[in-house]
């Protein structure tokens, strides 16, 4: 439970956290002592190296989170809840440098996106802290003769597998009410984003016992299967692609163990003609996630507009994503920052391709890539507009993760609802409408975990989170998403006679 005195850099912090792993109270090398580059994305530097995770890290962080836990579960729960209120004022204290470490790491601009979610996850901890003494069970009036009661019970070891593109908010969702609720925990982090979210770990286990709260760096296949593939892992919780979900519910099928699968999605906006234009227009630059280039499993990445307001719909949200600034996320003047990878790039070039080649369809490309030389290998991608393109094109069926709008026109509100509803996701919807009938009944109608109305935002902690069809199983963020995914209920009987 080391004390760290004074705040450091990005770049000292960087350096100091290279090539460690967050096992049982301390930083640890890789058993295999290899390791991995973790690279700005804005100039293609490297700026440090991630601890390779392989089984064998895996075997060594859960063992240590197993002893942990037994502890950990005896203690009462509103001393645990203390200490995660006491992990959200160190949290707090150091939110800025693991800002600027998370800006460094995946190009989120530091004032938009980084230092916003950094001080989430503070928010996330204080929240499930104050909820720990809410682990209640309850009597049952079963017979007259038998005291019948229920009680919360923590899982054992939960193991919590991370995306890259909301790395600390995500993994405060997981990590903050599994712990409050008596489990240890092994997380295993993004390869594009390992360092500000091993600093999360490192600063958290300034307050709580060493053991229950530890992280792996390491990639899906060597790192990733394994955890969910340990005898002692009881609980998997997730945030990723589709695809990975699935090998990922597989691999608990083998064990019978719990899961929390969070996928993605195609959400839907849909802007009526008596909608506020303004405000709507100021919904679809929030909701698109213009400022995270669209990298968020709810962007309203496609738009159904009534064809009366979708040319003025179009230009005044085009004038606004032109008027924001793309360049260095570590400047606060930037407004839109990196795409995470080389490998998203392309993924995200291949699909401007294939709609800018469909004949019909308007492509605006909007903003500007910074010119200044140092950032001549940054993954920077204009945000793009395909106006009238079909919801039934790819490029408004499958998940992009990039920075890419499908603005599609509608006639009347019973077509748009199907077309809506016409996706194999369902993680978030909105609606814009003055007409409270007609927005009532779109919220009875769409089909999504998240539906709203006259605005568009984020994920709060309080409110459940999660999605329907293939945006995945189970929710996050809320007293349910504790209790439900991370306590297992226990009936007791008591026969009195
Ligand atoms: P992406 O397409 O961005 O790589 P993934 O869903 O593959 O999205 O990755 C999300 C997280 O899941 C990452 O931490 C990644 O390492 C992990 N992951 C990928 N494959 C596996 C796997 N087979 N088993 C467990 N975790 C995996
Ligand atoms: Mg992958």
């Amino acid at each position: 439970m080391a004390d760290t005195l004074q705040k450091e850099t990005e770049k000292d912090l960087a350096k100091r956290l290279s090539g460690h792993h967050f096992i049982d109270g301390r930083l640890v090398a890789a058993v295999s002592g290899e390791t991995f580059p973790v690279v700005n994305p804005a100039t293609g530097a490297e700026i440090g190296q991630a601890a390779n995770g392989t089984e064998a890290d895996v075997n060594v962080a859960v063992e240590a989170a197993a002893k942990a836990q037994k502890e950990w579960a005896k203690m009462p729960a509103r001393a645990r809840g203390k200490l995660l209120i006491e992990c959200a004022a160190r949290l707090q204290a150091n939110a800025e440098e693991i800002a600027r470490l998370l800006a460094w790491e995946t190009g989120k601009a530091i004032r938009t996106e980084s230092r916003p979610e950094a001080m989430v996850v503070a928010d996330c901890f204080v929240f499930y802290g104050g909820l720990a003494g809410e682990l209640k069970g309850e009597t049952v009036p079963f017979s007259p003769t038998m005291l019948t009661l229920t009680q919360r019970e923590p899982i054992g070891v939960v193991g919590a597998i991370l995306p890259w593109n909301a790395p600390l908010m995500l993994m405060a969702f997981k990590i903050a009410p599994a712990l409050a609720a008596g489990n240890a925990v092994v997380v295993k982090s993004a390869e594009e984003a390992p360092l500000a979210t091993l600093r999360i770990i490192e600063i958290i286990n300034e307050v709580l016992p060493a053991g229950v709260a530890n992280i792996l760096s390491g990639f899906g296949p060597e790192c990733g299967a394994p955890l969910v593939a340990h005898p002692k892992v009881g609980k998997v919780t997730f945030t990723g692609s589709v695809e990975t979900g699935r090998y990922i519910a597989r691999a608990a099928a083998e064990k019978l163990i719990p899961i929390t699968l969070e996928l993605g999605g195609k959400s839907p906006m849909i802007v009526m003609d008596d909608a506020d234009l303004d405000k709507a227009v100021a919904g679809a630059i929030s909701g698109m996630r213009f400022t995270r280039q669209g990298q968020s499993c709810t962007a309203a990445s496609r738009m159904f507009v009534h064809e009366s307001i979708i040319d003025t719909f179009v230009q005044k949200v085009s004038e606004q994503v032109n008027a924001m600034k793309m360049g260095d996320p570590l400047d606060e003047e930037t407004d839109i920052g990196t795409i995470i990878s080389p490998a998203q790039f392309e993924r995200v070039q291949s699909y401007i391709s294939l709609g800018e080649r469909e004949a019909g369809v308007e492509t605006l490309r909007l903003s500007a890539v910074p010119t200044d030389s140092a950032f001549q290998k940054g993954l920077f991608v204009q945000p793009v507009i395909f106006k009238g393109i079909g919801n039934d094109h790819r490029v408004a069926r499958e998940e992009i993760f990039g920075p890419v709008t499908c603005i599609i026109p509608f006639k009347n509100y019973e077509e748009v609802l199907e077309q809506a509803n016409d996706s194999d996701f369902g993680l978030a919807a909105t609606i814009w409408t003055k007409s409270l009938k007609v927005a009532m009944d779109a919220t009875q109608r769409l089909q999504a975990g998240l539906v709203q109305v006259n605005q568009n935002i984020v994920a709060q902690p309080g409110l459940s989170y999660g999605g329907i069809k293939q945006s995945g199983l189970g929710k996050e963020a809320s007293l349910e998403a504790m209790l439900d995914h991370f306590t297992h209920k226990k009936t007791i009987i008591i026969n009195l006679d």
